[in-house]
C-alpha cells in the first residue's frame, strides 16, 4: 500500500517534513526493523516483566548504562525518573504521588532550561507530585544559584539539552552534575532529542531520558537509561503515575529493535547522502533575488546540518513566514523548520524524507519563490496577526 493510499483512507493530506522530528506531524519515518518487531509482537502474549527486563539490556548495552526503561514518552519519562527520586522504591509512597507529604519533593532547574515543546516541561516535573524550583534568570545561571536553591528538600535537578533551552550564560553540565552530587542530588537529563547515547551519563547523570520517536526512528516511546537502582524506581512507578503512561508490547519491541538498529547503521552513509540534499536545496536557492542561503550544523552538536534559508522580503518580495506558509498551504504541503520565522529566516532539515521528496522541496521553493517575484505588492502578513491567526486555529478543532 502505497503512502497515498493510506493517506486517502485516513482523509489527511500528504506532507513533505522539512522540519525535523515534530510530535504535531507524526514525529519521524519509524524504521522498518521497528515496524517489522511491532507486526510480530502485536498478536502474541508475552510476560511484561521480562519483556521489560529485555528492553533494558539493550539500553544498557547502547548507553553504557546499568539498566533503562522504556514509557510512553520523553515527557512521561522526565515525570517517571522525578517521581523515583521522590519515593526511591517505596511502594506505599509510589501508590500515594501526586501526594508528597513527607517526601523530599523540590526538583532544581535552570530558568533557561524551562521549554516547552508542545507542553511545558515544567508541567511534566509538577505532575509527579514535586514542586519546580527555578535556578536563575531566563538568560543566565551560576554556580551559586544552583548552590542556594538546594536544600534539605531538594529531590533532584533536571537538565535540559535541547535547542530550545537558553543557549548563553548556562551552567555546562559537568559542572551542574558535580554541585549537585557534592549535596547528594541525583541528576535527570532530558535528551530527548540528542543522538549522543552515552555522553551525558558519563558526564555523571544519574537518569537520561530520550525519545524513541525521533532520531532513532522507533515507535512513540521515551527510553530512561541511569543505575540499576534509580530505573528500577522508575520502573516500579507504572504501578503509580506510570500506569497511564505506560507502553504495551509493540513499542517496547520496536524501540528495542530500533536501538539495535541504530547500532548498525551506516551513520557516515546517512550524512553523505545528508550533504547531498543540503546542496542540491543551495543550489536551487544560489542567486535567487531576496535569498541567502547556508548550511549550518546542529545548534546542540548534534551529526546534522540543516540549510538555513534568509529571506529579504524586499527583494524576494515576501516575507519568510509567508513563504513558510504557501509552502505549507501546497500539494504536497511541504512543511519546513520555523522556530526562528520572525527573525526572518527558516531552515531546511534533511532528515526525515522519503526517495526524491527533495526534489519536490527545491521545486515548490523554486515555485513559490517565482511567485512572490512576480506579485505587484510583497506579500507580508503582520507577524502578530499570523501568530493571532495560529492560536485561533486551535480552538476550531475538531471541524
Ligand atoms: C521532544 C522533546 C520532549 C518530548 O519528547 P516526547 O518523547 O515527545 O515526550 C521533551 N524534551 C525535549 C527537550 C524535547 O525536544
Amino acid at each position: 500500500m502505497s503512502t497515498d493510499d493510506i493517506h486517502a483512507r485516513l482523509g489527511v493530506r500528504r506532507l513533505i517534513n522539512v522540519s525535523g522530528t515534530m510530535t504535531v506531524l507524526g514525529a519521524s519515518i519509524a524504521r522498518s526493523e521497528a515496524i517489522e518487531a511491532m507486526r510480530a509482537i502485536l498478536p502474541e502474549f508475552v510476560e511484561m516483566d521480562v519483556l521489560h527486563r529485555r528492553a533494558s539490556g539493550v539500553i544498557a548495552e547502547l548507553t553504557g548504562a546499568e539498566a533503562g526503561f522504556v514509557t510512553a514518552s520523553c515527557s512521561a519519562g522526565v515525570t517517571l525518573a522525578v517521581a523515583a527520586t521522590m519515593t526511591g522504591s517505596d511502594l506505599s509512597a509510589i501508590e500515594r504521588l501526586p501526594d508528597t507529604r513527607g517526601l523530599k519533593n523540590e526538583v532544581v532547574i535552570q530558568a533557561g532550561h524551562l521549554v516547552h515543546y508542545g507542553a511545558p516541561l515544567d508541567q511534566g516535573i509538577r505532575l509527579a507530585g514535586a514542586t519546580v524550583v527555578p535556578v536563575g534568570q531566563a538568560t543566565s545561571a551560576s554556580a551559586h544559584q544552583l548552590v542556594g536553591a538546594i536544600t534539605e528538600r531538594t529531590a533532584a535537578a533536571v537538565y535540559v539539552v535541547s535547542c530550545h533551552v537558553a543557549m548563553h550564560a548556562q551552567i555546562p553540565l559537568k559542572a551542574f552534575v558535580e554541585l549537585a552530587h557534592a549535596r547528594s542530588v541525583p541528576v535527570i537529563v532530558d535528551a530527548a532529542s540528542e543522538y549522543d547515547l552515552k555522553g551525558f551519563l558519563s558526564l555523571g547523570a544519574d537518569v537520561v531520558v530520550y525519545s524513541a520517536h525521533k532520531f532513532l526512528g522507533g515507535p512513540t516511546a521515551g527510553i530512561v537509561a541511569g543505575s540499576r537502582a534509580r530505573v528500577r524506581d522508575v520502573y516500579l512507578q507504572n504501578r503509580g503515575i506510570g500506569r497511564g503512561m505506560k507502553v504495551g508490547k509493540e513499542s517496547i519491541a520496536g524501540t528495542m529493535a530500533a536501538l539495535k538498529a541504530w547500532q548498525t547503521l551506516d551513520h557516515e552513509a546517512i550524512r553523505c547522502r545528508d550533504r547531498e540534499v543540503l546542496h542540491l536545496w543551495l543550489a536551487k536557492l544560489q542567486g535567487r533575488r531576496g535569498i541567502v542561503a547556508a548550511i549550518v550544523p546542529d545548534p546542540t552538536g548534534n551529526p546534522l546540518d540543516r540549510v538555513k534559508v534568509m529571506v529579504n522580503p524586499a527583494e524576494a518580495r515576501i516575507t519568510a513566514w509567508d513563504l513558510a506558509d504557501r509552502l505549507a498551504g501546497g500539494d504536497p504541503a511541504v512543511i519546513v523548520r520555523d522556530i526562528e520565522i520572525e527573525q526572518g529566516h527558516f531552515f531546511l532539515d534533511p532528515c526525515n524524507l522519503h526517495a526524491d521528496e527533495e526534489l519536490v522541496v527545491a521545486q515548490r521553493l523554486a515555485e513559490e519563490l517565482d511567485r512572490a517575484l512576480s506579485s505587484a505588492t510583497i506579500v507580508a502578513t503582520p507577524l502578530h496577526q499570523r501568530a493571532l491567526a495560529r492560536e485561533a486555529a486551535t480552538f476550531s478543532w475538531p471541524n
